[in-house]
């Protein structure tokens, strides 16, 4: 009997991993994570509905004392030496690991992904980005001798992976020398509040790095603020263009991450056990709110029959259920407004649909896996971005058509090709207009490789030399915005 056959014989899977100590740490603050007065939003559970916390919505005021305090820090910041921020950005990683039990339950409670997926994926990556760039803080000076600090940066992230993109945001802005306002996403504040916390234990300075909470306006306000210097975003092309337009003529510095409609071609000579396991990770890795989720197949005609049914066959074993249940593989998505979204993208496509019929857990925002196949590539479906556990397949001939296929996107983030002919993979490969391109894998990430897109997926690298020079600015400019920067009285905006 294998493994996954006793899973599925047993009439109930591990017991689910305890929220004990992440909901003692959420009432230990009150369940509140504001200034008595503030005005406030909610953040809930999407996988049951229940109420987690309050937290502020960030005003305009906030924003200025946000961006004042980084200003007041960031001259001793950029000059302390690069071995001393690293112990710094060291001591941040080992804590990450040291509360990570803690913090993927807190993910999890927060955004609704398996359990399994925050603490196996989001936890060590997030560590492991800490650890990459102290050392980068070190190597600073030598490897990068013309290059300093750009000075005070705005940071503004999804919610699909909160943790793992503050990572990726402070890490290297910090190891460079610069200080940082960051704005998690409103619908999933709390690991970031909770970081707050291991930045203070790790010995930053205050007002090195404040977490300011709020929804779009607070985005708004701190991507348009004089006295932010560089602008950093990951989220939707539509505010990145919005972000793109507020900034112009500012003189900031500006990385945005978009959205993607990544590219999974699959040739007939694939290995078809590991492809469907690669795309079974590619589109519902959590449930598809991937920014570079493979989310379009584009399969070879002769095996597209084959590939179907293989797929349709494995996404009856997909469980969907309680994100805290270690045996799940899809949990909820991150809010009911989301699922709304999604749910009304597909309603009414051409293509045919399939879901494995499976009982989803009541009050939350639970969503089977997806098939629709049978697509022409044109369909609004195969262009636009769905962002959930949805998997739209069309079929190609020749490895010409794959790649025009592929290239018929306003996207361009990332692409992965599927052959056991490496040289006729890496043609395909060269020929395609994406940013990250895997051959016979998926989402596969690493610190020390740079991320990032092309085209509508938006422009500018996260990881890696490249995301690390994105951070600095040449050693002879002058410093653009601090002498007209506005000053006003620092304020623990930090929870
Ligand atoms: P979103 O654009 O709606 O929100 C992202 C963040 O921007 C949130 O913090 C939000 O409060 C803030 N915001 C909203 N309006 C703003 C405005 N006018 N000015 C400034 N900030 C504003 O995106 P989302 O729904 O949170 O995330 C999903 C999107 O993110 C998807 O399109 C996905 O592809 C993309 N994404 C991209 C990457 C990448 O690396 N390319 C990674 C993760 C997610």
């Amino acid at each position: 009997m294998t493994v996954r056959e006793i899973f599925e014989t047993m009439e109930y899977g591990p017991a689910p991993e305890s929220a004990e100590a992440a909901l003692a740490w959420l009432d230990a603050h009150g369940r509140r994570f504001a200034p008595a007065g503030a005005e406030v939003f909610e953040t809930r559970n999407p996988a049951t509905g229940d109420l987690l916390a309050e937290v502020a919505q960030g005003s305009a005021a906030d924003v200025d004392a946000a961006v004042a305090a980084a200003r007041a820090a960031f001259p001793a910041w950029a000059a302390m030496p690069g071995h001393r921020r690293a112990r710094i950005l060291y001591a941040m990683a080992r804590l990450l690991q040291k509360h990570a039990r803690t913090l993927a339950v807190l993910e999890t409670l927060d955004t609704g992904k398996p359990i399994r997926e925050s603490r196996d994926a989001d936890l060590p990556l997030a560590a492991r980005h800490f650890y990459y760039h102290a050392g980068m803080a070190q190597l600073m000076a030598e490897e990068l001798p013309d290059r300093q600090a750009i000075g005070v940066c705005g940071q503004i992230i999804p919610w699909n992976f909160p943790l793992l993109m503050l990572a990726w945001k402070v890490a290297p802005a910090l190891a460079m020398g610069n200080t940082v306002v960051l704005k998690p996403a409103e619908w999933t504040p709390l690991t970031a509040l909770y970081f707050a916390q291991i930045a203070a234990e790790a010995g930053l300075p205050e007002g090195v790095l404040t977490i300011l909470t709020g929804d779009g306006t607070t985005g708004a306000a701190l991507a348009a603020h004089p006295g932010v210097d560089k602008v950093a975003f990951t989220g939707s092309t539509e505010v990145g263009r919005a972000i793109r337009r507020a900034t112009a003529g500012q003189g900031k510095a500006l990385t945005l991450e978009l959205g993607g409609k990544s590219a999974f071609i699959l040739a007939e000579d694939a290995d078809l056990d590991s492809a469907i396991e690669g795309l079974v990770e590619s589109i519902w890795f959590n449930g598809g709110q991937v920014c570079c989720a493979g989310s379009r197949l584009i399969v070879q005609e002769g095996i597209a029959g084959e590939v179907h049914d293989r797929l349709r066959a494995r996404m009856a074993t997909l469980r969907v259920g309680d994100p805290l249940d270690k045996s799940i593989d899809l949990g909820s998505l991150a809010d009911p407004a989301h699922h709304a979204r999604v749910a009304a993208m597909i309603a009414g496509t051409a293509g045919e649909v399939f879901a494995p019929p499976c009982v989803l857990p009541e009050g939350g925002a639970h969503m089977a896996p997806v098939l629709i196949s049978g697509l022409e590539p044109a369909d609004p479906l195969m262009q636009q971005e769905i962002f959930g556990p949805v998997l739209v397949s069309t079929t190609y001939r020749t490895p010409a058509e794959a790649v025009a296929i592929a290239n018929a996107t306003r996207y361009g983030l990332a692409a992965s090709v599927w052959s056991e002919s490496l040289g006729a993979a890496l043609d395909m490969a060269a020929g395609l207009e994406a940013g990250v391109i895997w051959v016979n894998g998926a989402n596969m990430f690493d610190a020390a490789a740079g991320f990032g897109g092309l085209r509508e997926s938006g422009f500018g690298r996260e990881g890696g030399w490249e995301g690390l020079r994105a951070y600095t600015r040449p050693k002879q400019e002058a410093p653009a915005l601090a002498a007209g920067a506005p000053v006003a009285k620092p304020q623990a905006a930090r929870a």
